[in-house]
């Protein structure tokens, strides 16, 4: 990806965006977003960082390593590591074996009436939400250096295939909320030099991860995982 520098006040960098804690007093880590296990090596260049606090980065890491592990399980249609195409899901899977056995349990089986084998999963809504959000308010700074300490109102996420064709195709259009970003924004910069967009998205990772931000004037954050997984995070 390109580096974009942004000059957004820096009294907007004052907070720990998950906690709130004032970071000055904390002890910080350089978190990855979107969280590195989401995507594949080699990993792109100048990936997005935000400064968070040590406690809130070491607190989503189960979490993650589930929503890894449970989108590596559903995409391979196993919980085989061996049979997993990212290889952060097959180390998971392969080193936690209560994770995986867990992720089994949540798989149903059933036979088309053409005799095919299908697995339907049931995913722990709560802790993907977590790691969406987490995401979110990480995709929202980083654009739009602005913290989202709220609680959002709105977090959804499912497969792509799943919504109807409107459905799809408003999801796909992050759309002009006729909204411009503050100057000095990373989005701003991206929108006049057209830094990894495409059709309104910022491209992490083509086929693996991509996400929008925009604003309207609240904030609204769409993420796709894997080309399979739709997610949506707003602020009103
Ligand atoms: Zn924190």
């Amino acid at each position: 990806m390109k580096h974009i520098d942004e000059f957004v006040d820096e009294r907007q960098q004052a907070w720990c965006i998950h906690c709130g804690g004032w970071i000055a007093e904390l002890d910080t880590n350089r978190d990855h977003v979107p969280t590195k296990t989401l995507l594949h090596k080699p990993f792109p260049e100048n990936l997005p960082v935000v400064k968070v606090c040590k406690d809130c980065n070491e607190g989503f890491s189960l979490d993650e390593q589930y929503l890894v592990a449970f989108l590596g399980s559903v995409l391979s249609g196993t919980t085989d590591p061996s049979a997993q195409s990212n290889p952060a899901a097959s180390r998971i899977l392969r080193t936690n074996e209560s994770l995986r056995a867990r992720i089994e349990q949540s798989k149903t089986t059933y036979r088309t009436i053409s005799g095919e084998t299908r697995h339907v999963w049931k995913p722990e809504q709560m802790r993907i939400d977590r790691v969406l959000l987490k995401n979110a308010r990480g995709h929202a700074f980083f654009e739009n250096g602005e913290p989202m300490l709220s609680e959002p109102d709105i977090v959804w996420s499912r497969p792509l295939e799943t919504l109807t064709a409107e459905g799809r195709d408003a999801f796909e259009d992050p759309g002009d909320s006729g909204f411009w970003p503050e100057v000095g924004s990373r989005m701003m910069t991206r929108i006049m030099t057209g830094h990894d967009l495409s059709g309104g998205w910022v491209i992490v990772q083509e086929g693996v991860y991509r996400y929008s931000v925009t604003q309207d004037p609240g904030i609204r954050v769409r993420m796709v995982l894997s080309e399979y997984l739709a997610a949506e995070v707003c602020w009103d």
